[in-house]
């Protein structure tokens, strides 16, 4: 078993804590703006000057290949974004990168032999926090979503400015031919926080990632009868908010009774005509649900489908706004993390993903695995968001060797 350095991880994040700093625990570095460049600069100088061969793809994903001993060997993969929400944490993405560059250290300097390319590789736009979708570039490399679409994307806080002119001034846009290639790809191996509370809450080191739960996202419309909010006795009314909050309480009721690691959220809501003076005659609110399972995801489902249509002499109707279904990741790359965690020591967890991460695309086109990191309090996408430097170097010295365990494959 090789370690990884402690001392260098910690500088690691304390260096790019720095770009996009708020100034109060956090960062602000959305994808290609000046504080992403810094920390891609960083990125490229470092990892050029232990050696790596640098390039980018036309969507500015970098990938920097430390060659084996076989050079027509298959490439393995890790490394996650550098980019973050608006006021996020100094760990989401940037720590799966960090880790990448740590065990690539660790290999160079312990001159550690290996037979297969191993390649950092930052996808660019992960957050989607300026330019929407998440997972903008993972999706296009892996063929989810169309290239020229995505650069037309605008920037939310700058009207008419393009993805593709981001792109372009950033000076990292490369070409379509350096895109990965799966045919000559072995596999793909992400570390990120956990970004919940469960591995902090059973003091587990490490997460040992089976997958990511598939989703679905229903809105519901209530509509009722707007009158005057003095004049109408009680029993006259259609309160369509009165409807929607009767059906809420009923699906947290019945989605309860299913399977205690069911989690969904109504998360947006909107009310018409919202003005205290009168009776509201519309009401829509969101619903999102996710599950590993997508025999409970199919129950949930038909609970929706099954609701009464009236509620409080108000009419309700429903649509899927969208879903995705549970990714599954590769079962031999999970065990080598389970594996080399047992290994060293540490106490693991197998779990799905809550969120979505680019590994879930890549894992249509190689074979891929995750690795979490716990996250203190759970906090995550906020200035709070915190893993002690210990348990990022855990996380490393995992990564590291399940990349040595593949290159043996
Ligand atoms: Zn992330």
């Amino acid at each position: 078993m090789y370690e990884c350095d402690i001392n260098r991880m910690e500088e690691k994040i304390k260096t790019f804590s720095k770009f996009g700093d708020t100034g109060h625990g956090g960062i602000t570095r959305f994808s290609l703006s000046p504080e992403a460049i810094m920390a891609r600069n960083e990125i490229k100088s470092r990892m050029t000057k232990l050696g790596l061969d640098f390039k980018t793809d036309d969507m500015a994903n970098i990938y920097c290949t430390l060659p084996g001993t076989d050079p027509d060997a298959d490439v393995i993969m890790s490394g996650s974004h550098c980019d973050s929400v608006r006021q996020g944490g100094n760990y989401d993405g940037i720590l799966g990168v960090m880790t990448a560059m740590e065990a690539i250290e660790t290999i160079v300097t312990q001159k550690i032999p290996h037979k297969h390319p191993i390649q950092l590789v930052v996808w660019t736009n992960e957050e989607g926090a300026r330019f929407e979708p998440a997972m903008m570039s993972s999706g296009v490399v892996t063929g989810k979503f169309d290239k020229a679409t995505m650069l037309a994307s605008e920037a939310k806080d700058k009207p008419g400015y393009t993805f593709g002119q981001a792109l372009k001034e950033s000076g990292f846009e490369g070409s379509e031919s350096n895109r990965i290639n799966p045919k000559k790809t072995k596999g793909l191996v992400e570390l990120h926080i956990e970004q919940g509370p469960v591995l902090e809450d059973g003091k587990y080191d490490i997460g040992v990632v089976e997958g990511v739960c598939g989703m679905i996202n229903y809105e519901f419309t209530f509509r009722g009868q707007a009158d005057h909010a003095g004049t109408f006795p009680m029993p006259y009314r259609k309160d369509a908010l009165y409807a929607a909050s009767q059906a809420l309480i009923y699906l947290h009721q019945q989605f309860d009774n299913l399977d205690k690691k069911l989690v969904y959220t109504t998360g947006k809501i909107s009310c018409h005509p919202n003005i205290h003076t009168i009776i509201p005659d519309e009401i829509k609110f969101t619903l999102d649900a996710r599950h590993q399972d997508p025999a409970v995801i199919a129950k949930c489902v038909e609970i929706i489908k099954n609701m009464p249509k009236e509620w409080a002499r108000c009419t309700m109707s429903y649509e899927e706004a969208w879903s995705r279904k549970t990714v599954q990741y590769y079962p031999q790359y999970i065990d080598d993390v389970e594996k080399v965690s047992n290994e060293f020591g540490y106490k693991s967890l197998r779990m799905y993903s809550g969120p979505g991460h680019d590994a879930q695309y890549l894992c249509d086109i190689v074979p891929t695995t995750m690795i979490f990191v716990p996250s203190v309090g759970g906090h995550s996408h906020c200035e709070l968001e915190y893993s002690p430097v210990e348990w990022c170097w855990k996380g490393a010295n995992v990564l590291l060797n399940t990349l040595l365990e593949i290159d043996k494959q």
